[in-house]
């Protein structure tokens, strides 16, 4: 089943030259590359993305965190792409991460967590919305 799915690669990521990397991983799955847009999220737009997390505790540290720097966003298509997307990024908890997930070899943060993926085809088309705005 063609689909189509968001990541992103977060601030912590970018900064450490790892933007390559990761986008390789999903290249070499064998995902299409459909878009690719570098940018910094204002304030209004991280509270926009995130905005199912708006009444949990972490919502300040993760709007700041992810407004911190540039981060580049990805729209790939390919066979399952929401579920298998989300299965290569690992677990929210990097330093708990299975090794071979993205964030399991290269994080160890929590809210830097290197990459986030939609975990749904709602979250897809609200993430891309506001991402490629
Ligand atoms: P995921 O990114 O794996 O879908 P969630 O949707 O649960 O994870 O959370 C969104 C993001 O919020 C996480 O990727 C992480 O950056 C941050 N986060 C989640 N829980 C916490 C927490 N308890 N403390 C700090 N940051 C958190
Ligand atoms: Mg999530």
């Amino acid at each position: 089943m063609t689909e189509q799915t968001l990541f992103i690669v977060k601030p912590d990521a970018v900064a450490r030259k790892l933007t390559g990397e990761v986008i390789a991983r999903f290249e070499r799955k064998g995902f299409k590359l459909l878009k690719l847009k570098m940018f910094t999220f204002t304030q209004k737009q991280a509270e926009n993305f995130y905005g199912v997390h708006k009444d949990k505790p972490f919502f300040g540290e993760l709007t700041s965190f992810i407004t911190s720097g540039p981060v580049v966003a990805a729209i790939i298509e390919g066979n399952n792409a929401i579920a298998t997307t989300r299965i290569m990024i690992g677990a929210t908890k990097s330093f708990e991460a299975a090794p071979g997930s993205i964030r399991g070899d290269f994080g160890l943060g929590f809210s830097d967590n290197i990459i986030h993926a939609s975990d749904s085809q709602e979250s897809f088309d609200h993430e891309s919305r506001v991402a490629f705005e």
